[in-house]
């Protein structure tokens, strides 16, 4: 596959600055958090669309300092993104009756974003973020595959599979194990389960003709003649 020139460069770039932004929030709102457990080490497919496009993403939950309120933790957050390259939207409080809950989104021109949520039901402090997705490989035409036995390279004794015709790989998605579809670019491929292989010769192409079941048999009218 044709990967594109310094599109991994750009992603792991972003990476690395979601990782900056996030540890200077943490190191400031939550101190003694474990940073061991901010996961941010490799990009995941965030759109299953062609040509898939992947993202850095982490979830963090640190602890407030005993005495600092919910509201001031998320003002305070607001106060350490840049003005330059951040826009910021709250804090926003979510009222649940009289608790409340207070949420600082954060969106940086590069179109990473940050949410930073905390409420007075709990001294947890949750971090998001997430890089914007990037492809990292051209698109491909997909390559049908091809059979893996024709009637010239049949064994004796043989017939080519009547569901699959000799492809050997599902018929319904390629091979692939997935088959194009909305909303999310992708959907397990019915057929074959995911197992990508005709699900009545497996893969084979081809029957022995004395394993054919009556019913099979119906496929292969000229083996009764
Ligand atoms: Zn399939
Ligand atoms: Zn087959």
């Amino acid at each position: 596959m044709g990967e594109i020139p310094g599109a991994r460069e750009a992603l792991d770039r972003l990476g690395r600055s979601l990782r900056a932004q996030l540890v200077e929030l943490i190191n400031d709102l939550t101190p003694g958090a474990d940073l061991g457990l901010l996961f941010l080490d490799w990009p995941d497919v965030a759109d299953w669309h062609e040509p898939l496009r992947y993202s850095y993403s982490a979830v963090f939950r640190g602890r407030r300092p005993e005495g600092v309120g919910a509201a001031d933790v998320v003002s305070r957050a607001a106060g350490l993104f840049s003005p330059a390259d951040w826009d910021i939207a709250g804090p926003e409080e979510e009222i649940d009756g009289t608790k409340r809950t207070y949420v600082l989104t954060a969106r940086h021109s590069d179109g990473t974003r940050i949410e930073v949520r905390t409420g007075d039901r709990t001294s947890a402090v949750f971090y998001s973020g997430q890089t914007p997705a990037l492809a990292l490989h051209e698109p491909e035409e997909f390559q049908w595959p091809e059979p893996v036995r024709t009637p010239e390279t049949l064994t004796s004794g043989y017939v080519l599979c009547y569901e699959c015709d000799g492809l050997g790989a599902c018929h319904d998605c390629g091979g692939r194990g997935w088959v194009p579809s909305e909303p999310h670019g992708r959907s397990n491929c019915r057929q074959c389960g995911g197992h990508r292989v005709c699900p009545i010769c497996r893969g084979a192409g081809q029957l022995a003709v004395s394993e054919l079941s009556s019913y099979q048999l119906t496929y292969y009218p000229e083996l009764s003649r």
